[in-house]
């Protein structure tokens, strides 16, 4: 049988831009129901939600801060209030704050491990009742290459996201016996906005290092996620799926 997340409810956070809409509107392609979170993109979220309904799916779009644990157990108990149960979590949320150690401020350095693994923490550790007593949940977190080979100017960035492997793997060997995998996908270089940012040195220079010799799409990292959400993927947990065209192999 091929991929199919009928019958699944999913949160992705993080799911009004970039990578996180392509994921959400993935898992509705492939049967799921969709909640997305977002921090200051209402307008662009309430889009992905009416792109999703217009798939014939149930979809939430809920303002919430990721970095606020208070908020990641309000977000969860919504979907599981209006939807009965949560079986896939994406935590994708995440941002950089770039620069060079030495220059690079406290507030900096603080902002990216908050925002990119404090929530991971928040979500992983909200979801993991519910999923408990819905017997089994497939959680991804999205990484970056750059947490497993580290990038000059983002030192930050590359720590919170070497971070979320170490999560990723405690918790897939805490709640493996509950049915709950937890997984991590590092993609590569992928077009978003957030990459819009990068100057053409920098871009030509990751372009250089990619075997595959090009950038990816967001798409191409949502159908890894949807894999690694559906039953596809029962028996892989704590794993590290590179979508990078080969750049850290
Ligand atoms: P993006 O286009 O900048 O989108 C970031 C998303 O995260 C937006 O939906 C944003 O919401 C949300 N967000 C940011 N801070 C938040 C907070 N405090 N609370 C809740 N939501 C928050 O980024 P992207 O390129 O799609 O990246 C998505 C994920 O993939 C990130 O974790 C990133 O580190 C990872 N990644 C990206 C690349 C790449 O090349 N693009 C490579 C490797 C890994 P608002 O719209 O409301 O701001």
């Amino acid at each position: 049988m091929g991929l199919t997340l009928e019958g699944k409810t999913a949160l992705v956070t993080g799911g009004s831009r970039g990578i996180g809409k392509a994921i959400a509107l993935k898992l509705a392609d492939y049967g799921a129901d969709v909640a997305v979170t977002y921090a200051r993109s209402a307008d662009a979220a309430e889009e992905v939600k009416k792109q999703i309904e217009a798939k014939g799916r149930r979809a939430l779009a809920i303002q919430a801060d990721a970095v606020k644990f208070e908020k990641a157990e309000a977000v969860i108990q919504q979907i599981v209030s209006e939807w009965e149960k949560l079986d896939i979590l994406v935590n994708n949320a995440g941002i950089t704050r770039d620069n060079l150690i030495l220059r690079m401020s406290e507030e900096q350095w603080d902002e990216v491990i908050d925002t990119n693994l404090k929530s991971i923490f928040n979500y992983c550790k909200a979801a993991a009742k519910p999923m408990m007593r819905n017997r089994g949940g497939s959680i991804i977190n999205i990484s970056s290459v750059v947490g497993l080979s580290g990038n000059a100017g983002q030192s930050n960035y590359a720590a919170s996201k070497a971070g979320i492997v170490g999560f990723t793997k405690s918790y897939a060997k805490e709640l493996a016996s509950r049915n709950i995998r937890s997984n991590v996908v590092a993609p590569g270089y992928i077009t978003t906005e957030m990459t819009d940012e990068l100057d053409e040195k920098i871009l030509q220079s990751i372009q250089d290092e990619t075997p595959l010799g090009r950038p990816g799409n967001a798409d191409e990292v949502a159908e890894s996620v949807a894999f690694l959400a559906s039953d596809l993927s029962s028996y892989i947990t704590g794993e590290v799926l590179r979508v990078d065209g080969g750049m850290a192999m």
